[in-house]
């Protein structure tokens, strides 16, 4: 784009070649671009409202779009939302169709049960509708060019960055790209080299259920015998669940079949088989991977930063990336203005970046990461816990720190 904003075609627009070739003949310039408009890529738009640059964010699916997903939105990314809009009241910053959640319930395999009651506020909300309400706030509030549907199949480093779009052939040259772009990033793998990635991460399925036997304003986790992960039933209100089951990933080592494992759960965990003999299956069954954190491997470089996914920002005990992903996305949209007003794109000056994230985000999914890797090794421990956070002033003081209570 020239500075009246008008967008300069880089080869005449005219060509008796391919479609193909005339199309991606076309360049558009900007500041930035936010790859990916998941909640990572949509809160960095939003955080950089105001801030005088020129931005793109671009997304290789139609909105709404599905994303596998546990449905459960934390509470901390209602508290994000909120400091990148904070004149918005706040009941305009929820989508309608939510389903209010008070309390999550642990169960073990042998029986014994934590119940932790949320004081902070968290939600169920389809990704279809959250991520759809995202990018309205988007266009709402901002002026960023939107593209949807345009795949980024190509990212050339050099004196720029510049990002071809498979189904509109454009080309996008910027000064800053924010890989927002989830698990598989193209950003990570080009520019990032995967240096973000923990090897040790996790796969997780879900699926749609009507009329399972379980509270509507409760979560509720089901640890597994023999089986390292979680099966969780949460409610998404008017009797539907979001049914799903998690798993370390190294289960392809141990030759677990997560499919199977998973409908074995439903028929033969006694628990759990009581509260499926009413409901019926919604939708197919869809697994995904988790980028976990905890791990600390780059996560920007020259002219590049990673959020949410992208970045691995995954919590390791919980199994929430939502929170952390619009968090990550804020922070990179702060360290963007920077990097514009010191005229620097370097890789040690965006360094600044990974610094901020350790200290909001990294200390703690490496605690989490720690807690997490104890509990596989000493099951026992979480019947343990079960016992003695029947004791409130216990259970208040070893949940201190995470955002439920
Ligand atoms: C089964 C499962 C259950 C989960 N449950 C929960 C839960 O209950 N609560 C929670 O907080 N977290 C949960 N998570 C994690 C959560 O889904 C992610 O952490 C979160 O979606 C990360 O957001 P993001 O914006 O980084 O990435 P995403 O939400 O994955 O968004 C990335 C976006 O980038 C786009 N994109 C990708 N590649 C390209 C490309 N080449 N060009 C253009 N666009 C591209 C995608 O279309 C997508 O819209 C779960 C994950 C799984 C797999």
């Amino acid at each position: 784009m020239d500075n009246s904003g008008n967008i300069i075609p880089s080869f005449p627009r005219f060509c008796t070649f391919s479609q193909k070739y005339v199309l991606r003949s076309v360049t558009e310039k900007f500041d930035v671009v936010i790859a990916g408009a998941g909640p990572a890529g949509a809160t960095c738009a939003l955080a950089l409202q105001g801030s005088g640059l020129n931005v793109a964010l671009v997304d290789k699916c139609q909105f709404p779009r599905d994303k596998i997903c546990g449905d459960s939105i934390p509470g901390p990314a209602l508290k994000i939302l909120r400091k990148v809009l904070p004149n918005s009241p706040k009941e305009d910053l929820l989508p309608e169709d939510t389903n209010r959640i008070r309390s999550s319930t642990l169960l073990t395999s042998s029986g014994s049960r934590i119940d932790i009651h949320w004081k902070a506020e968290a939600y169920n909300c389809r990704r279809t509708s959250f991520d759809q309400f995202l990018l309205h706030l988007v266009r709402d509030h901002t002026d960023i060019h939107v593209y949807e549907a345009d795949k980024i199949d190509e990212v050339i480093a050099g004196d720029q960055v510049t990002l071809h779009l498979e189904t509109s052939g454009r080309s996008l040259e910027c000064d800053l790209v924010i890989g927002c772009d989830g698990a598989n990033s193209i950003i990570s793998q080009t520019l990032g080299n995967n240096q973000s990635i923990n090897p040790e991460s996790c796969i997780a399925l879900r699926a749609y259920y009507k009329d399972v036997g379980s509270p509507e304003e409760t979560n509720v986790f089901h640890l597994l015998k023999n089986i390292p992960g979680y099966f969780w039933i949460f409610p998404l209100g008017g009797g539907v669940f979001n049914v799903g089951m998690g798993l370390r990933k190294n289960v392809s080592d141990a030759k677990i079949n997560i499919k199977e494992a998973f409908r074995s759960a439903i028929e033969e965990n006694a628990m759990i088989r009581e509260k499926f003999n009413h409901a019926t299956i919604l939708s197919a069954i869809e697994g995904f991977k988790l980028p976990m954190g905890g791990y600390r491997g780059r996560i920007s470089g020259q002219r590049f930063m990673l959020a949410g996914d992208a970045a691995g920002l995954i919590d390791p005990l919980q199994g929430h990336g939502i929170d952390k992903a619009m968090h990550s996305g804020m922070l990179a949209a702060q360290l963007a203005v920077r990097c514009f007003r010191h005229h620097d794109f370097s890789e040690t000056f965006i360094s600044g970046y990974d610094d901020s994230v350790e200290k909001s985000i990294g200390k703690e999914l490496r605690r989490n990461y720690r807690i997490m890797q104890l509990l596989y090794r000493l099951p026992w421990m979480i019947s343990l816990l079960a016992v003695v956070t029947t004791n409130k002033k216990v259970k208040d003081l070893l949940l201190k720190g995470f955002y439920i209570s």
